[in-house]
């Protein structure tokens, strides 16, 4: 049998679910492959953490992949006393191998992890407290533990500064608080490990906290079309029924103390028909005013910021599609911008949407939360659009508002008011087998296209994929606006 070493990342899958644990270890090819969204965080991190290295000047990259040769390489570079990447040491059955190892003190060391999130989280104390406890066992003697993640009041200007993008934080006591009882935990990992059978852990919470578990289909297939787990801000009270036995809406007592919106999904589910409530959705369409202007934007939001002027994390709108309604049984006009080369997208854009819009008549999005933001960040940097802009953003009319507010509930809607549920629910067109159909999706593929090494006939693919998914979502609201009219 291969030797059993527990490492970091194991160990957190251990802490957040044994059945993850037991799966990881003796039915490995049960866990899907990383999808594109996953992939997407892991980059944005191995970018971020090869930024965090320029902090240690001097620092030696231990490059090896391979445990083994990685720790002997990792015990010659110890004597140099430098700050070590990626320094693997094991002690006894379990394994560690920090970001940054940074010599301190008399014979000391410093662990440094580096995280591209933008504060301190539970799950990076369980993780550093770990590795501390691994180091420790092995013979290193740790003075202090730090997080180094994104600041997220960084600007750029110029190159990147690495000493002002990162913030570092010393959890040296939040992990001294964390570690006692390390070892049992360790212990009753191997314990599970080593079962001949996967331990019958219930669904729940753990499934999706700290991070949302690979395994989920597998776990999740068992519960009916729409469970409990759809009920519209369910939290705890879904978590209560499922516990109580009960899987699906339909089946919730008539006495359980359900939300208003709570209680139309039962009815809807109970009668298989949907809920409409017609004054409510009459009232939402008397405030739109011709023309109307249907938008949407694609945005992007990289840890480590592009263009001057920007911080970590800002979304940065890369496309938007626009449809013009001018009046009732108009044939809609559509404008539409995608960003192409490397340089900011946003002038392009603006000056695009400025073609397309109007100053009168109402803008329709959808979620006009994201919407707004967009607008007010594209008011902020370019301060020359500002009126107008502001201008564009107090006509906006919010199309989630009517399906939030369930004036319109459909049981294929599953709970969810998103745009990509109600759209085939109500009017029975979807997205379905379209190559990119979430805006996830959206700005992974733009990001690679743009900024990878991606052949011609690829690029062009893609760009087709992203005007006909983001047309889709403005055309789609206006067939939403159509149906509703109908009722
Ligand atoms: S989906 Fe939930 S129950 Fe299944 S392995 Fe993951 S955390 Fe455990």
């Amino acid at each position: 049998m291969k030797p059993r070493l527990l490492s970091k990342t194991k160990y957190l899958n251990g802490l957040q679910c044994p059945k993850y644990l037991w799966i990881l270890f003796n039915e490995p090819e049960k866990i899907p492959e990383v999808d594109a969204a996953t992939q997407y965080i892991f980059d944005q991190g191995h970018l971020v953490g090869e930024l965090a290295k320029e902090l240690f000047p001097g620092g030696i990259d231990i490059h090896d992949e391979d445990f083994i040769a990685n720790m002997k390489q990792t015990r010659e570079l110890l004597q140099l006393r430098k700050p070590l990447f990626e320094a693997g040491i094991s002690a006894g059955s379990i394994y560690a191998r920090a970001d940054i190892l940074n010599p301190a003190g008399e014979g000391e060391w410093d662990i440094v992890e580096v995280k591209s999130s933008t504060s301190v989280k539970d799950v990076n104390i369980d993780d550093v407290s770990f590795q501390k406890f691994c180091y420790e066992k092995s013979g290193l003697k740790i003075r202090k533990c730090f997080l180094m993640y994104i600041n997220n009041k960084y600007v750029k200007n110029g190159d990147i500064a690495p000493e002002q993008l990162f913030s570092m934080e010393d959890i040296s006591d939040r992990v001294d608080e964390a570690s006692p009882g390390i070892q049992d935990r360790i212990d009753a990992m191997f314990d599970v490990i080593t079962r001949t059978q996967c331990p019958d852990i219930t669904i729940g919470k753990s499934c999706s906290d700290p991070y949302g578990c690979p395994l989920r289909e597998l776990c999740w297939n068992f519960l009916p079309e729409n469970s409990v787990f759809n009920l519209y801000r369910g939290g705890k009270k879904s978590i209560e029924l499922f516990q109580n036995g009960v899987l699906a809406i339909r089946d919730i007592p008539a006495d359980c103390n359900l939300t208003d919106i709570q209680q139309i999904q039962r009815k809807c589910e109970m009668s298989g028909e949907p809920c409409i409530n017609r004054q409510e959705i009459r009232n939402f369409l008397r405030t739109l005013k011709y023309p109307l202007y249907y938008i949407d934007f694609e945005t992007f939001s990289p840890a480590v910021p592009l263009f001057d002027g920007t911080w970590p994390y800002q979304k940065i709108p890369f496309q938007f599609s626009l449809h013009v309604v001018e009046q009732d049984e108009a044939k809609p006009k559509h404008y539409s911008f995608l960003a192409e080369g490397t340089d900011d997208p946003r002038p392009g854009l603006l000056s695009e949407l400025n073609r397309g819009l109007g100053d009168r008549g109402t803008v329709i999005v959808y979620n006009q939360t994201f919407e707004k933001s967009v607008l007010k960040e594209l008011a902020d940097a370019f301060p020359e659009h500002k009126d107008r802009i502001e201008n564009v953003s107090a006509r906006i009319a919010d199309l989630l508002i009517p399906f939030r507010s369930f004036y319109y509930y459909h049981p294929a809607q599953k709970g969810s008011a998103s745009i990509k549920k109600v759209l085939p629910a109500i009017t029975g067109k979807g997205y379905e087998g379209m190559e990119i159909n979430d805006g996830e999706d959206a700005s992974i593929a733009f990001q690679t296209i743009t900024y990878g090494d991606v052949p011609e006939e690829v690029r062009s693919k893609v760009r087709k994929d992203l005007e006909k998914y983001c047309g889709l979502d403005t055309e789609g609201m206006i067939w939403i606006i159509d149906k509703l009219k109908e009722l």
